[in-house]
């Protein structure tokens, strides 16, 4: 069983091959266009992916060693995301299928950042528990089967990427923050400076709190003193960091209680910060729960994830017809 899968929903535009439940390609083109502008630019996005396709897909195919003849089917990012940039994955990807005359199958971006975890060992075992930290997304997510998954958590207002990257933008670093924050929270002290904790009911996140007080807190420091910002640049990304991962890791505590689940996986673009897998390794050796976390090329958006996604739902023999169309939003119902 061959599938290409094509991933498009906001700034990377990615073909991977899975063979028979193993990866055998997956390639990745970043655009860079949006830096300048400080965050992704829907109608760019749109145009760049419409540029970077085919020579995505003809690399994933050839690094694959499989002739498009051989393929199965052929699966793509049904939403979320921008919907400019997930027609251009969803047009190709039903054009190709025609073309082929073989199936399509769509995938949820945010099941397949938890699918991500089935690539390679060790796989966790079901029922786990996901916290999917992204970009757009926050969700702790209770995943019974690779079909079946529920939302038990999500942020009330901004993602938890949103507010790494909105701090960065805070202190003048390049978009996207959230890698840089990292670095230099590497060098800072975590205890420094304290931002609040916001006290949400049930399993839900806020993160505009936070932003608002980093913000205010930046603001008024700078005032007194011009040079603030470069003279404390480390420890402020150490503060906002620790701060945002407690938060995190604050209702992860409490959704492992509530559930009884010892299988704690993390996914999503943040799941890369180095901080935080540190902390859920802690957290996890502390309470024994047995903690997943993905290689760092599986935690931002790539093709693979949407592969190992459909490589399921070809097992079950779930498919889409040509009628489909991209869903900017999307919910868990399948
Ligand atoms: P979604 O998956 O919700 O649709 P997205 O696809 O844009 O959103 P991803 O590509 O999964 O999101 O993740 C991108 C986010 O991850 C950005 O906000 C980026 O700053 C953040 N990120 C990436 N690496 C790190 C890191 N090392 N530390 C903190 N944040 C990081
Ligand atoms: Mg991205
Ligand atoms: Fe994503």
């Amino acid at each position: 069983m061959h599938i290409l899968a094509i991933e498009s929903s906001c700034d990377e535009t990615s073909a991977a091959v899975i063979s028979n439940g193993k990866i055998c390609s997956n390639v990745v083109s970043t655009q860079h266009i949006h830096q300048q502008y400080g965050g992704v630019v829907p109608e760019l996005a749109s145009r760049a992916h419409q540029q970077h396709i085919l020579p995505v897909v003809r690399e994933a195919l050839q690094q694959s060693k499989l002739a498009k003849t051989e393929l199965n089917a052929i699966a793509f990012t049904k939403g979320p995301g921008l919907l400019g940039s997930l027609l251009v994955g969803v047009s190709f990807a039903k054009a190709m299928a025609l073309a082929l005359k073989i199936p399509l199958i769509e995938v949820n971006h945010m099941q397949a950042h938890v699918l991500a975890h089935f690539i390679e060992d060790p796989k966790p075992p079901f029922p786990f528990l996901c916290l999917t930290v992204s970009g757009g997304h926050t969700q702790i997510v209770r995943v019974d089967s690779p079909t079946e998954m529920t939302i038990i958590g999500e942020t009330l207002d901004d993602a938890v990427g949103e507010a790494f990257d909105k701090g960065a933008k805070i202190l003048g670093l390049d978009y996207p923050g959230g890698p840089l924050i990292d670095k230099y929270a590497a060098q800072g002290n975590p205890g420094a400076f304290g931002f609040p904790i916001p006290e949400i009911p049930g399993l839900d996140f806020s993160f505009s709190g936070v932003k608002t007080a980093f913000l205010y807190f930046v603001q008024r420091e700078t005032a007194a003193n011009p040079g603030f910002v470069t003279e404390r640049l480390e420890d402020l990304c150490a503060g906002l960091q620790h701060t945002l991962i407690e938060i995190l890791l604050r209702k992860l505590r409490k959704a492992a209680r509530q559930t009884g689940i010892k299988a704690v996986a993390i996914a999503g673009g943040v799941s890369a910060n180095t901080g935080l897998r540190r902390s859920l390794q802690e957290t996890g050796d502390a309470l024994g729960w047995n903690v997943y976390i993905p290689k760092f090329e599986y935690c931002t958006d790539n093709a693979a994830m949407i592969a190992m996604a459909a490589s399921f739902k070809y097992e079950k023999g779930i498919f889409s017809d040509q009628r489909v169309s991209p869903a900017a939003r999307m919910d868990f119902s399948l």
